[in-house]
């Protein structure tokens, strides 16, 4: 065991959230145990659960005990009870707050598709079996936060504006995430901009290339953002790691995530400057399923693996997870929300996160990443 234990705070949060966490946190410790890394497991409130309790979507007590954590699992927050509520007191503001409270700028959404689950895709199996890409978008800059910003003018002479906006070191600090993230994977980073035609994105594009002077072991390229999409949907393996602005990766990461086939399977991570890092499901609280023990656990139990490979640094039981959560498809299960057909078997959360546990209990390393 590592001597110092690692300290992840849990939220499951809302909904579906309670049902899905508390069996990827199962997965956490089993995979944390074969790997000999001592964690030290804290529970918190947060979203509509934490209104009920405490008051606020997000209590002083969450908020610092996250500031403590190495790491953040999230399950999902919100549901109709507290739909009501204005803006400024709804459970998502929960979220916010944490992104905001802990300097989230970086967000890592994979794209990975499972390939029992290729038919799922709405593009052509061939194109997307084992897909593995992972976008890194800017999460707390470029156009959704610069200023000025408004609509101004007398009806009918109406103008709006954004602006989009970036400084040097804001562009040093994403791009150094997407090359360490390259350089845990196949080592190559597309940094994805419109320099052809903003500024603001020329510049990106030039502080990458001189960021990348620290990477010699990553392959950089660049590319235009409407030619990136089409390339995500024409050739989606050509990639491994892209870099980009907010905007355009909110956009890309949408698109690539959509490659896979299913919400139920999306993990994402948020990072900050100090390694620190939050995980949780692409998808939410989804209170039309929840309390029925039917929700797809495996989006959390990927975002686990995101947690060790980001947080902890630990890639090793982080591909266990994904090689278990591979296995538990393989053999044919499916919770309602992934595509059944001939030879699959229709699970529960349960029932799922046992057959990862079981995967990862009979889990070898494969003799390339030991
Ligand atoms: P949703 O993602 O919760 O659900 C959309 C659909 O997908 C539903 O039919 C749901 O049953 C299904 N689904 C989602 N996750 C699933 C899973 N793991 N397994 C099986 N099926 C799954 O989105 P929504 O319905 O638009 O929102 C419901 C609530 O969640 C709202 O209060 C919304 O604000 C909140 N929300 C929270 C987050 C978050 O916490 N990060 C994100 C999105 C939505």
């Amino acid at each position: 065991m590592s001597a110092v234990p690692r300290r992840v705070l849990v939220l499951p949060g809302d909904g579906i959230g309670r049902e899905i966490v508390p069996v990827a946190v199962e997965v956490m410790c089993a995979a944390a145990d074969r790997a000999g890394i001592a964690l030290s497991i804290d529970e918190g409130l947060v979203g509509g659960a934490a209104i009920d309790v405490a008051g606020s979507p997000l209590p002083a007590a969450t908020l610092a005990a996250a500031r403590r954590a190495d790491a953040i699992l999230l399950g999902a927050v919100g549901g109709p009870k507290w739909d009501s509520l204005p803006m400024r007191d709804r459970p998502e503001r929960g979220l916010l707050g944490l992104r905001a409270g802990l300097g989230l700028f970086a967000n890592l959404r994979p794209a990975l598709s499972f390939a029992p689950l290729a038919g799922a895709s709405s593009l052509k199996p061939a194109l997307v079996a084992d897909l593995d890409i992972l976008i890194v978008r800017e999460l707390t800059g470029g156009i959704y936060f610069g200023e000025p910003r408004g609509i101004d003018g007398n009806p009918g002479a109406r103008r709006g504006v954004n602006t989009m906006v970036y400084t040097e070191a804001e562009i040093e600090r994403i791009a150094r995430v997407g090359f360490e993230a390259a350089r845990r994977r196949a080592k190559r980073l597309c940094s994805v901009d419109k320099a052809n035609v903003l500024e603001v994105t020329q510049l990106w594009r030039e502080v990458v290339t001189t960021v990348s002077g620290d990477y010699p072991d990553v392959a950089l390229s660049h590319m235009y953002v409407d030619n990136a999409g089409m390339q995500l949907v024409r050739a989606p393996k050509q990639f491994d790691v892209m870099v980009t602005t907010n905007m355009f990766g909110d956009i890309l990461s949408d698109v690539a995530a959509m490659l896979t086939g299913s919400l139920g399977m999306l993990p994402s991570a948020s990072l900050g400057a100090d390694g620190c890092g939050m995980y949780e499901p692409v998808h939410g609280s989804a209170p039309d399923i929840a309390g029925k023990g039917i929700a797809n656990p495996l989006a959390t139990i990927l975002s686990v693996a995101m947690l060790f490979r980001h947080s902890l640094d630990a890639p090793v039981p982080a591909a266990s997870i994904e090689r278990a959560v591979a296995s538990a498809l393989e053999r044919g299960l499916r919770t309602p929300d992934l595509d059944g057909g001939a030879g699959t078997t229709r699970v529960g959360t349960r029932e799922m996160a046992d057959a990862v546990l079981a995967a990862l209990a009979e889990d070898v390393q494969p003799e390339a990443s030991a």
